[in-house]
């Protein structure tokens, strides 16, 4: 998998607002939200997307999933919120490293575009 910036943000080569480290995985502020929270939760394993998980990596996603919902908590999104995981250019992914994104903190429209 080629090198992406979201290594470096793993490595501390390039700043980010950090809301939770474990030893599987980063969460951070996006750089360019598209709600009042918008924060990434990516696994420390350089995968490239949705398409190349194997099942080895079934724990790893369901702890992804399970810290986003834990930041969710403690953010206070009480109102509700929406994981999202883009895979692929059809699937409008930009960062070929795996990512959740959680976006809330206001209402969200459906469908996406
Ligand atoms: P996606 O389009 O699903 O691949 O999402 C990639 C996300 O990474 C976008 O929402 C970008 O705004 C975000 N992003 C790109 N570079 C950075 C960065 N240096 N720090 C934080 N978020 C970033």
């Amino acid at each position: 998998m080629a090198e992406t910036i979201f290594a470096k943000i793993i490595r501390r080569e390039i700043p980010a607002r950090i809301e939770h480290e474990d030893d599987e995985c980063l969460a951070f502020h996006d750089v360019a939200p598209q709600a009042p929270t918008h924060i990434l939760i990516i696994p420390k394993k350089p995968i490239s997307s949705l398409a190349d998980v194997t099942d080895a990596d079934t724990p790893l996603l369901g702890h992804l999933i399970r810290v986003a919902t834990e930041i969710a908590t403690s953010l206070h999104l009480e109102e509700g919120y929406r994981l999202v995981v883009n895979c692929g250019d059809h699937g409008g992914q930009t960062v070929n490293h795996l990512h959740i994104h959680l976006l809330g903190g206001r209402p969200l429209s459906w469908p996406p575009g």
